[in-house]
């Protein structure tokens, strides 16, 4: 039997796959180190856990309207006025299976086929496969570490043609962790103007930043941005809530009503105990997102140091998010026992053999010159992980 063309073009996540192969190695008794996870490794919230079993006790159990519970809006309408200066009403407002699925949907809900969207790389792992899908063609900017992994609006005319219809902006970075401030935001909305593209706007790090940079959203930097922008938003990362699956999007009436009827024939409602517990997680207490951003700005100051510390790698010190790109140009095309290391996925594959050190290679975000690195795990790890990987290094000839 044939099996459809698209599903076989598309790639499995790369990030989910080594998350996945270090916990089996681990859950096997293998000394492990597993710097693959795009989570965080905190537990949820006391006060959000309670929301849910009380949501259960509530018999809130049942299907709720697709596009999310009205109080959960509520709650992000709250969110986007008070964080972002953004106003939106209900009908703007879409809740998801997650951030990842907000993005599918919005993929589906815009793109015709052959149409393009501009992906800065090194891009999340996703969002080619994700425009895949709905047809669309992933045109690449680059964004190299010169300008600390931005893009600005000349790269952005290089790749401009007559069918890019939008593009994607991502700030805080996965996986860079860079920030774009308010000016280069302009300068890209003005852009878009101009040329008349969407913009989907991933903001899903918001909260996890280090240093004195601010996040702004693009939809708040002009009308017409706010009229263009699709933003995208969740709990998962900055309220440790990966499992439970919630996202949202807001955005043009027209595009929300759009997603939300591809919503409803594909997932229906995200999961209503899953909203329930969101509410608590945006109006409850703040308090464990500050004890969070600590430890990661802790373990990412000792990491970035230990990194510029050894032989042969580099980095730069992200602002944002909780990953770390190790540059590993030097390395390549040099010997390890033997074997040459070609690229990124050689390199990360033989570390993990021999060294036992799990790590992304940068070919998932497409650049192949570098490894990502998460500070989502203990400082003991990051400590022995580093060693390990030190160790290794020192035998690449
Ligand atoms: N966008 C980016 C940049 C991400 O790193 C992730 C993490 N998986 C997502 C979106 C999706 O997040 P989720 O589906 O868990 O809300
Ligand atoms: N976004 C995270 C990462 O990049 C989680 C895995 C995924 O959803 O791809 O590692």
């Amino acid at each position: 039997m044939n099996f459809s063309c698209k599903a076989e073009q598309i790639a499995p996540s790369l990030t989910l796959a080594i998350t996945a192969k270090a916990k089996k190695m681990k859950a096997e008794g293998i000394d492990v180190i597993g710097f693959g996870a795009g989570e965080p490794d905190f537990n949820t919230p006391e006060n959000i856990q309670k929301a849910a079993i009380e949501a259960m006790k509530k018999g809130l159990t049942r299907y709720t309207p697709a596009s999310g519970i009205s109080e959960l809006k509520d709650a992000i309408i709250k969110k986007f006025k008070n964080d972002n200066g953004l106003s939106y009403t209900q009908s703007q407002i879409i809740i998801s299976t997650g951030a990842k699925q907000c993005l599918a949907n919005v993929f589906q809900a815009i793109l015709n086929p052959g149409d393009e969207v501009i992906v800065p790389t090194p891009y999340w792992v996703s969002y080619p496969e994700l425009i895949s899908l709905a047809d669309g063609v992933p045109v690449y900017v680059n964004s190299g570490d010169e300008n600390n992994f931005k893009y600005t609006v000349e790269d952005l005319k290089a790749v401009l043609t007559n069918k890019t219809k939008a593009i994607i902006i991502n700030s805080p970075n996965n996986p860079t962790g860079t920030i774009y401030n308010k000016k280069e935001l302009q300068q890209i909305a003005e852009f878009c103007k101009e040329n008349d593209i969407a913009i989907i706007s991933d903001e899903i790090y918001e909260k996890l930043i280090y240093g004195n940079k601010e996040h702004v959203s693009i939809a708040s930097v002009s009308e017409d941005a706010y009229n263009r922008t699709i933003v995208i938003n969740g709990v998962s990362k900055s309220y440790a809530m990966t499992g439970w699956r919630i996202g949202y999007a807001a955005g043009p009436e027209k595009i929300i009503k759009l997603m939300s009827n591809i919503q409803s024939h594909t997932t229906s409602n995200p999961n209503s105990i899953a909203q329930y517990a969101a509410v608590e997680a945006l109006e409850g207490e703040q308090e464990t997102i500050k004890f969070m951003i600590n430890e990661f700005r802790n373990r990412k100051d000792y990491m970035v140091d230990r990194i510029n510390n050894i032989n042969s790698i580099s980095c730069i010190n992200p602002d944002g998010a909780f990953y770390v790109m190790i540059k590993i140009d030097t390395l390549l095309n040099k010997n390890f026992n033997g074997e040459i290391i070609k690229d990124s996925m050689d390199f990360s594959r033989l570390l993990l053999e021999c060294e036992k050190v799990a790590v992304i290679p940068g070919d998932a975000f497409g650049v192949n010159n570098y490894i990502r690195l998460s500070y989502a795990t203990s400082m003991e790890n990051i400590k022995e992980g580093l060693n390990r990987i030190e160790s290794f290094i020192n035998k690449i000839k």
